[in-house]
């Protein structure tokens, strides 16, 4: 098959589109012919490397699939060959308490395909035949493969951590990216009052278009200034934080007296320093949100079928432009989701 893999970290440049092995499902596994496959910041961070990860090299990152089923073994009897599917990118063990309460999240063997091993961006992948989803009707493989991984990770900071509801005021940092602009649907859908943050006068509209009662502009206005303005100076319920240490102070001191601040990102760096004053005089709580489990998906998954949320294709590339997808995202030129076409 053709493939966008690395064999070393680095920049763009170290994507490589190759001949590669064709993957080899095991009967507990399906393989699935990649229609669409959508670019998370994950990716940046594998080819780019981390120092406490190991990455096997080379590495077929992707974590966002929609395809085809290719092949199934014959034991499985919801899936058959030519089903459109989508597929949960988080892999639990799957037979440990927390695997089987549903919180496969915090399972100790926890992955991510196109991170611990190799995911979407190739013609074929293989996946646990238990991680197949059907494609919503009426959307084309491009946005499928757009929303599972942010709208997931923003279900589970709003739903499950911060338990998200009507009489909160929730502050989403950079609306434009990929959970920020799920995170100001679902917060809406919730019935909370929205505060968006993004970079210019477009990307605030288009926060706006999504359901944001108001935006700040992060680099023109002082965010904790207009957050305190716009909610009579009481602050926010909830900040759904990703950006790190470039917002990790404004972000607690935008907090409410009993505030929550679910984190799920560093994008900006993860060293930050913390005035514990805050969280004790202002009773704050601090959630750290990681993916989510199948049944929050799975909810995301309804919530499409039924019209209530949308996704944001910012643009699409064929697979073999990988690396020009990638540094569209570097540069964080993007609203939305940046996809590759295989
Ligand atoms: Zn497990």
């Amino acid at each position: 098959m053709k493939a966008v893999r690395f064999h070393r970290h680095g920049g763009p440049e170290v994507l490589q589109y190759e001949e590669a092995p064709d993957p080899k499902p095991n009967a507990e596994e399906a393989l699935v012919r990649v229609r669409a496959c959508a670019l998370n910041h994950l990716d940046l961070w594998a080819r780019n490397g981390l120092p406490r990860v190991k990455i096997q090299l080379p590495h077929i990152s992707g974590s966002d699939i929609s395809g085809v089923v290719e092949w199934v073994p014959k034991e499985e009897t919801q899936f058959k060959k030519g089903d459109e599917v989508i597929i949960n990118p988080g892999v639990g063990c799957g037979h440990c308490d927390r695997c089987l309460t549903g919180r496969d999240d915090q399972c100790k063997d926890y992955d991510i395909i196109g991170y611990g091993f190799d995911g979407g961006y190739a013609e074929l992948v293989k996946v646990r035949r238990t991680h197949l989803i059907r494609k919503p009707e009426g959307m084309s493989f491009e946005e499928a493969a757009s929303f599972p991984l942010v709208f997931e990770t923003a279900y589970h900071m709003l739903v499950t951590k911060a338990r998200a509801g009507p009489r909160d005021t929730v502050l989403v940092l950079a609306a434009n990216s990929g959970v920020g602009f799920a995170a100001v649907q679902i917060a809406k859908l919730l019935g909370a009052e929205v505060i968006a943050t993004a970079g210019d006068a477009e990307k605030m509209e288009r926060a706006r278009k999504l359901g944001a009662d108001h935006t700040i502009n992060h680099y023109k206005q002082d965010l904790l200034g207009e957050v305190k303005e716009l909610t009579g100076q009481q602050g926010v319920d909830v900040v759904i934080e990703h950006v790190g240490k470039a917002t990790w102070e404004s972000s607690l001191k935008a907090l409410a007296k009993g505030g929550r601040l679910v984190t799920c990102g560093a994008t900006t760096g993860a060293e930050v320093s913390t005035d514990l004053r805050y969280i004790y005089n202002r009773e704050l709580t601090i959630y750290g949100s990681y993916m989510a489990g199948m049944g929050e998906l799975l909810q995301v998954v309804e919530l499409f079928s039924q019209g209530k949320l949308k996704t944001v294709v910012d643009s699409v590339y064929p697979l073999k432009k990988a690396a020009e997808a990638q540094t569209r995202m570097e540069a964080s030129k993007h609203f939305g989701k940046i996809v590759l076409k295989v």
